[in-house]
């Protein structure tokens, strides 16, 4: 059969496929958003008959045969890429039987109900064992993935990234600690406590929430943002994204960092290549890709202080409780660095020892060394090492993370991958000028689209950096940019020119 033919019933297959695809999507946002309690064993058994139909489809001999096919034909690189993808995906569910996946599919929708009550009720016993179904589905899915690994964790790495491995990330995450750690502690001693900002009314921060996204670049008719109590966002498909923030009355700050995060995702997924549109290549390249440029619109964008000394006045009128502040205060207050115990709520540097205690966990929860019954106490006793911090109860300890009721292994390294990346990327735009032009968005979004967001997963990783930013992945950028923006924010005494 002629490879082009080939190549359509492969795409009408992947088309067939995102179908189911987009129906679980929608499902998960119901389930984490407006879902109703009483339906959640409904919704759950449904995600896992769902599921069982989709790894029919992606299993089926007949994607076997057309990828074989497609592996030598001539085809275009990113059509490569795609097959290449869908061939890793193919792989890895062969690998385990279908009741086996389906049962875990269902045990991580139950769990993550269970967590969110759990963490309301502030009782780990109630999650308990149903975290400890998902640990055992983990392992004994590492095991199926993992022969010849070095290590069990590499198989949940490379879920998302083959070329991610405990013996690449160990050095990197064991590089970046010893340069950082001191750096971030010299940081909190030398900062003024700042005072706190002005409360403002839940009602006013919504609004300010859809015109951030707006000022962003987002499409709002081609998505929606939400509230959930774990923000995410979420590609119905290219046309439907969807983000969710959360509020707090008391810290107006922490729906607009979420907001700004989520809507990095978004932006990404929206402004991907419409001839990807319907395959497997119209997603971020990564999850640490996706990260970096949550990462990069949060904070190294969102907490500069030249974005704001541009759209500060902006705030100000989406938020009129903000009108007698000063700017310096704001920008010190977003970017005050202190050990805190909540993960999503971190500064941009402590943050990442939240990810290199998570990191560390996993490794041991996946080669055995460490069992759910233990986590809450190595979680404390980390924590206490790490950051100086007792949590002061479970929702504010093992609790507070979504990603392991939803079998996520292998997810938290992606986030200080993705900061690393963002600085890469941050330096790369720098060089292009664009450092000093951050009261033109329109022309920030034309870049990241134009290099990033265009060629959606067709670049894995390293190619992404080798490509764009003419460089491997290495902490060195992060550093200078850390070292860069917090020596500048000490030297003009905490106070930021306003301009
Ligand atoms: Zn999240
Ligand atoms: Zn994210």
């Amino acid at each position: 059969m002629a490879y082009e033919h080939v190549w359509e019933q492969y795409v009408q297959h992947m088309r067939d496929m995102r179908g189911v695809e987009e129906a679980i999507a929608l499902m998960h946002w119901d389930m984490r958003t407006i879902g109703v309690r009483k339906g959640s064993a409904w919704r759950a058994e449904s995600i896992g008959i769902l599921t069982a139909h989709h790894m029919t489809l992606a299993t089926s001999e007949q994607l076997g045969a057309w990828i074989e096919e497609l592996r030598t034909a001539p085809i275009a690189v990113w059509q490569r890429a795609s097959v290449a993808r869908m061939a890793h995906r193919y792989e890895r569910l062969r690998a385990i039987p279908l009741e086996e996946y389906k049962a875990f599919v269902i045990a991580c929708a139950e769990a993550e109900t269970m967590w969110e009550r759990g963490k309301s009720e502030g009782d780990f016993t109630l999650f308990r064992p149903y975290l400890e179904r998902i640990v055992a589905f983990a392992r004994a899915f590492a095991k199926q993935w993992g022969a010849g690994a070095a290590h069990p964790y590499d198989a949940w790495l490379a879920d998302d990234d083959p070329n991610m491995t405990v013996a690449r990330l160990d050095p990197l995450f064991g590089a970046l600690r010893a340069e950082l750690v001191p750096f971030m502690q010299d940081i909190a001693h030398a900062q003024q406590r700042g005072q706190s900002l002005p409360r403002v009314p839940i009602s006013m921060q919504r609004t300010a929430q859809e015109q951030l996204l707006a000022l962003i670049g987002f499409d709002a008719s081609a998505g929606r943002i939400d509230e959930s109590a774990h923000p995410f966002m979420t590609a119905i498909n290219p046309c439907d994204v969807r983000v969710t923030t959360r509020y707090s009355e008391d810290d107006c700050t922490s729906a607009l960092f979420s907001t700004l995060h989520e809507g990095g995702h978004a932006l990404y997924e929206q402004r991907i290549a419409p001839m990807f549109h319907g395959t497997n290549v119209c997603t971020g390249a990564s999850l640490a890709m996706h990260e970096s440029q949550a990462r990069l619109w949060e904070n190294v964008i969102g907490r500069s202080p030249a974005f704001w000394n541009a759209h500060f006045r902006t705030l100000q009128s989406w938020m009129p409780p903000l009108r007698d502040t000063f700017i310096g205060h704001f920008v010190s207050a977003i970017n005050s660095v202190q050990p805190s115990p909540i993960r999503t709520e971190a500064d941009e540097l402590t943050y990442n020892v939240h990810i290199m205690i998570r990191y560390e966990l996993e490794k041991q929860l996946m080669s055995g060394a460490l069992d759910v019954a233990q986590l809450p106490q190595a979680w404390n006793e980390a924590y206490a090492r790490d950051l100086g911090i007792v949590p002061r109860d479970e929702a504010h300890g093992v609790f507070q993370d979504v990603h392991w009721a939803g079998g996520a292994f292998g997810y938290f390294p992606s986030y200080t991958l993705g900061n690393l990346i963002a600085a890469h990327i941050w330096e790369t735009m720098c060089e292009a000028g664009l450092g000093t032009q951050l009261h033109d968005i329109p022309k920030i979004v034309h870049w990241l689209t134009e290099h990033v967001y265009t060629h959606g997963a067709t670049m894995h990783t390293d190619a992404f950096l080798d490509r764009v930013c003419n460089d491997t992945l290495d902490t060195a950028p992060f550093m200078r940019y850390v070292k860069d923006k917090y020596e500048g924010l000490m030297h003009v005494g905490q106070t930021p020119r306003i301009q």
